[in-house]
């Protein structure tokens, strides 16, 4: 057993959703602002219907509009980019993403350059990946914006620390880094063409793991006292035979846990850390936006 403290990103994005939820309240009674948020979903993906559905509940149970469009997999590109354009336009929703990854031949690139930027809840447009590298205000990407607040909240100032990055997405690792750059790190952006990635991750203070591949970083691998925030979520059978096959499944990181944790200062688990901390930012960004959209102070 090891002496990392553990972040319990499930406490802390359920703090966040109550607070959410407050402001939206006032938003409510002092500008009769509603914020709405529109997710589209194409396709009959399991794992993107779990999170559809929990962002719609979420999105409800904050006191926001919310609108789920479900589209078939072989939808022509051309009606999607056309429900795109309609929620551009549609002064109910603030709020506009949709469920990545979509089928082929679907085209990411042209869907996330449909939306509006100012509805950009998912901060993929080059237009706010643009204005978060400049340092202007921006929507940026939920994953990471909670990933920052799981290490403030741990951490307090981030200054002068050197922070690796495993990972370089458009949705997770570049976000991630400009991140921790603007909050004075030093950052290294690690990726699967990296050269002695244990060696890069050993120097991090703090260490963000966002590839996607199972318990691949050791706890050799670790700084003694680093921070460790684990994104990495892979879905394997359940360990017990009965309940695999029955369909159970469970969620593992790309950190190796046990091992890490008794290198590490803080770290955080999977289930219940980075994960439950993705919709409430999504919420949070959907209320920025409305803010933004009516020119309201945030
Ligand atoms: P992605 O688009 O597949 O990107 C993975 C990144 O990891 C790529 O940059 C890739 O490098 C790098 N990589 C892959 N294998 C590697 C290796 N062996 N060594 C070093 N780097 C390696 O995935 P993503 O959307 O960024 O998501 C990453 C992980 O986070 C996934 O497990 C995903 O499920 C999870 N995730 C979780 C949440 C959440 O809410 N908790 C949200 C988003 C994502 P190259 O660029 O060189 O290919």
């Amino acid at each position: 057993m090891g002496d990392a403290t553990i972040i319990d990103g499930k406490a802390f994005a359920a703090a966040l959703r109550d607070k959410i939820a407050l402001e939206v309240a006032t938003l409510k009674a002092a500008h009769g602002v509603m914020p709405g948020l529109a997710v589209v979903l194409v396709g009959e993906d399991p794992a993107s219907e779990v999170y559809v559905r929990n962002k719609g509940l979420q999105t409800l149970a904050a006191g926001m509009h919310s609108e789920t469009h479900r589209l078939p997999g072989d939808v022509p590109e051309a009606d999607l980019l056309a429900l795109v354009s309609r929620l551009n336009a549609d002064p109910a929703i603030h709020g506009l993403l949709v469920q990545f990854p979509v089928p082929e031949p679907l085209s990411q690139a042209r869907i996330v350059a449909a939306i509006d930027p100012d509805k950009d809840v998912d901060g993929l447009t080059v237009t706010n990946a643009g204005r978060l590298a400049s340092g202007l205000p921006a929507l940026t990407s939920c994953t990471p914006v909670g990933c920052m607040m799981l290490l403030q909240h741990a951490l307090g100032s981030l200054r002068g620390k050197h922070a690796v990055v495993v990972g370089r997405s458009n949705l997770m690792g570049k976000p991630m880094a400009q991140l921790l750059l603007a909050a004075d790190c030093t950052v290294t952006i690690a990726h699967s063409r990296s050269v002695d990635l244990p060696g890069i991750c050993r120097q991090a203070d703090i260490l963000v793991a966002a590839a996607g591949r199972q318990e691949m970083i050791r706890g050799d691998w670790i700084k003694p006292g680093a921070a460790v925030i684990d994104v990495g979520i892979t879905r394997l059978p359940s360990r017990d035979p009965v309940a695999a096959a029955a369909g159970k499944t469970r969620l593992v990181g790309d950190v190796a846990f046990e091992e890490a944790r008794a290198v590490a200062g803080w770290i955080t688990p999977v289930p219940g850390g980075v994960g439950p901390m993705t919709i409430a930012c999504l919420l949070q960004n959907t209320l920025i936006a409305a803010r933004r959209i009516h020119g309201i102070e945030e």
